[in-house]
């Protein structure tokens, strides 16, 4: 039920660009999404349109109903012990800033590290940087290799008592790496810090479980997911996230308020102030729903046919360049052409219908780790057929006729 059997759903699939049928390779950057997706948004605003959490008629109880259903589906899909420990974000971005501006002001300061990778992307390296300025803290970044995958003798070596936190990418959205998570959970616990895994380019290819990984926090995006913009997940042990301060202020993340004192209220709601996205949310259950019913272990089956059919027969052009290749790797292949820059690859590969994404993928360290302004990136997803991928590089030797001398 991948590939082909699944097209038929996506109606954005159904067009044509310069008058060839859309091949959607951009799935890295956003995903397209399902009828059952666009449907279930849809209803919100048709048939249950209404605040939530605040009104006792029949629409805002649906509009509650339906939103704190798409709160356990998240629980089911992290395998979460809880319900509550999942809280609605506008993304894997606001996710990060979350825990880094309440979990670090109120735990870092001058002598304390936190530890990234040289993978991240900027939303997991700014973060940081900011809360570090603010506090005293440092940043420790841990190396990675040629082929783009983690040196584990740096991270160990980087990891100490001064750790506090670990805030790693789970897999790369710029070489597609796939990191040894649960080995960095494990050194991360020994060495007494918390780990934070972005988890914005796994969640869409793979089962992801929190407990069995033993993570303290994980977050990822609703729009990588088949789901809309504007909402994700963040995932934080009960524990933690009880003792942390509040994000923002406002209604719904209160107990009580006067004007000398105000009480917060318990999770989620704690970190959820003001009207969420009620229809994202809402979409964003369905999204997962429809994630889970493909079966999560076969759609990571199914890319990585793609990955390793791609990776043949790219490796097939004279004069292409892989960049990020190490063994584990998953969803993705990024390259640059000695012959053209990745953004006049993309504009000719669009004129043949054919979406992929070229630039730095908001991780420019990763460029300047391999000394490119910019790759050209291909990534995929449940609807990607071995025809796509021969649609680009058939794309690719045309690009080639027209740049290589
Ligand atoms: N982290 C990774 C690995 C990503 O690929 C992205 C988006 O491309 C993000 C974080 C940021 O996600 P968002 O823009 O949805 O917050």
């Amino acid at each position: 039920m991948l590939g082909e059997a699944l097209r038929g759903q996506f109606p954005a699939l159904n067009q044509e660009i310069g008058g060839h049928p859309l091949v959607y390779l951009d799935n890295g950057a956003t995903t397209l999404k399902p009828d059952c997706v666009i449907e279930s948004i849809t209803s919100v605003y048709a048939r249950d349109c209404a605040n939530v959490h605040r009104g006792v008629h029949t629409l805002s109880q649906r509009a509650t109903q339906r939103q704190e259903e798409a709160r356990v589906t998240a629980q089911r899909f992290l395998n979460a012990p809880e319900a509550r420990e999942c809280i609605f974000v506008r993304g894997t971005t606001e996710g990060i800033n979350l825990v880094a501006n309440t979990w670090g002001r109120a735990n870092l300061g001058p002598g304390d590290e936190v530890l990234i990778t040289a993978m991240e992307h900027h939303s997991n390296i700014v973060p940081w940087q900011m809360v570090c300025k603010a506090t005293g803290a440092t940043l420790q970044v841990a190396d990675i290799d040629d082929d783009g995958a983690l040196v584990m003798d740096d991270y160990r070596a980087k990891l100490s008592s001064k750790t506090k936190m670990v805030s790693a990418i789970h897999v790369s959205n710029a070489l597609g790496t796939v990191n040894p998570v649960e080995e960095m959970i494990r050194l991360a616990h020994d060495a007494g810090a918390l780990v934070l895994l972005d988890g914005a380019q796994s969640a869409p290819h793979q089962p992801v479980d929190v407990q069995a990984l033993d993570v303290d926090f994980f977050v990822f995006s609703g729009h990588k997911v088949y789901g809309p913009t504007g909402v994700g997940i963040l995932y934080g042990r009960e524990s933690l996230l009880d003792a942390m301060p509040p994000w923002e202020g406002g209604g719904d993340m209160i107990r009580t308020v006067t004007f000398e004192e105000t009480t917060y209220a318990g999770l989620p709601s704690k970190f959820e102030a003001g009207t969420p996205n009620i229809a994202g949310a809402i979409g964003l259950g369905t999204a997962m729903e429809f994630l889970m019913g493909l079966d999560l272990a076969k759609v990571a089956e199914h890319e990585a046919d793609l990955l390793r059919y791609a990776t043949e027969r790219l490796d097939s052009i004279d004069g292409l360049r892989r960049i990020g290749t190490a063994e584990d790797r998953a969803g993705l292949v990024g390259f640059v052409l000695d012959w053209a820059h990745p953004h006049d690859v993309g504009t000719i590969l669009d004129h043949e219908g054919i979406a992929i994404r070229a630039g730095h993928h908001c991780a420019q360290p990763v460029m300047d780790r391999f000394q490119v302004p910019a790759t050209a990136r291909a990534s995929f997803g449940v609807y990607n057929t071995r025809e796509d991928i021969d649609r680009l590089v058939s794309a690719l030797h045309s690009v080639k006729e027209i740049f290589a001398p």
